[in-house]
């Protein structure tokens, strides 16, 4: 029985019900088929889910794990990240990119972004580099997120991290499917790093991650970290490691939903073109530069006044969220970290100024122009 939406109906923020109601029975025969052999830890669904994770993001290894967290942690542990040890991130990104840096001992070192496209910007990598060693710290690596989507521009940050000798990890967390200049996100970093947490473009139904690498020697250390350290078998270890295995159920459920996953970043990309038009000249915009494509995990806007606009758009049935009301360097628990040289005046500027807005495959363009008027009346009173 096909359910009739009100007209009316609640605007979600994130509508995962839709999805599920079009794929359902394909999710329960396949968690039907984990419950019937009864592999549970490391089934033949992960394997399956590697090898399609791999095709799809154009890496020679896609090793699945836990949560996005646990690949970020895995990677580093691969290169044998460490106390005395310097990490560059951005300082407008989500907890889990400087906490894993902190936990393995090494410090993070927080450098700005460009104010339009929300990312790294190059420029103050090499102020990153310069606090670091006024720090007496040796930097080692940068974690480069692509912020709600948007692959960073490692067409500079690239080649500048090579020239400093430091290694690049790209936290891919909420740009899995998007491209760069035609390249697939398994290729950006000398490893990058994805997250499956149920919310990001492609969610499972609970924590997952994946990590991919072209390089073999990095990819078996990692599927060793992995597995508490495991060489030749279970009880031979040979380094220290983390349980860090994706469930068979998440990887069950992730082969159904990548089945339409192209399809539902084709939505996203609509959706997103569509706020675009509709908000030129009211509100500050994401800017997606040309030859990369963006899954548009987030429709990010900014605006001089967010909070009474988050505010007016609350009232008016338009759910937003702030992603994210402090750069790190103002977290309580991060205070005492290096921030680059010149400091990062657009993360801090950003974080009081963007506010995101509702943005999943299933938003039609009747709901989508609500909101865009919503927004323009809001931004005149
Ligand atoms: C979600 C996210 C992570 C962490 O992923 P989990 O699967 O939740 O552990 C890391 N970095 C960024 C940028 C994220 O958005």
């Amino acid at each position: 029985m096909t359910r009739m939406k009100p007209a009316t109906q609640a605007i979600e923020f994130i509508d995962l019900q839709t999805q599920q109601a079009r794929i359902r029975d394909r999710i329960d025969a396949a968690i039907a088929r984990v419950l019937d052999h009864g592999q549970y830890i490391m089934g033949p669904e992960v394997e399956e889910l590697e090898k399609r994770l791999a095709a799809h993001n154009g890496a020679k290894h896609a090793i699945s794990c836990a949560s996005g967290t646990d690949a970020l942690l895995i990677a580093m542990m691969s290169w044998g990240i460490g106390p005395g040890d310097a990490v560059l991130c951005p300082d407008f990104t989500y907890t889990a990119t400087p906490e894993t840096i902190a936990l393995l001992g090494a410090t993070p070192v927080l450098v700005d972004v460009h104010y339009d496209t929300y990312n790294v910007d190059p420029v103050s990598i090499k102020d990153g580099i310069a606090a670091a060693h006024s720090h007496g710290l040796n930097p080692k690596a940068i974690i480069v997120v692509d912020l709600f989507g948007l692959p960073a521009n490692y067409d500079e940050i690239v080649p500048l991290a090579k020239q400093n000798n430091i290694l690049v990890l790209a936290d891919a967390a909420q740009s899995f499917g998007a491209l760069y200049k035609g390249k697939p996100i398994g290729r950006l970093g000398d490893i990058t790093t994805t997250s499956f947490f149920p919310a990001k473009p492609l969610g499972c139904y609970g924590d997952g991650g994946a990590i991919f690498t072209d390089n073999d020697e990095l990819a078996e250390v990692m599927r060793s970290i992995r597995l508490h350290g495991k060489g030749a078998d279970k009880y031979d270890i040979v380094r220290i490691g983390v349980n860090g295995r994706l469930d068979t159920i998440q990887a069950a459920i992730l082969l159904e939903k990548i089945e339409i996953f192209s399809e539902e970043v084709e939505s996203r990309r609509i959706i997103a073109s569509h706020y675009c038009k509709g908000l030129q000249g009211s509100v500050g915009l994401p800017y997606c530069p040309d030859g990369c494509l963006s899954v548009w995990a987030q429709y990010t806007i900014r605006h001089s006044e967010r909070d009474k606009l988050a505010r007016l758009l609350a009232e008016q049935g338009i759910p937003c969220n702030i992603y994210y009301p402090r750069p790190i360097h103002e977290q309580p628990a991060y205070r005492h970290y290096p921030v680059a040289h010149n400091g990062t005046p657009n993360a801090t500027r950003l974080a009081r100024e963007v506010l995101s807005l509702p943005m999943h495959p299933y938003l039609d363009s009747i709901v989508a122009d609500r909101i865009i008027a919503a927004i323009r009346n809001s931004v005149q009173i």
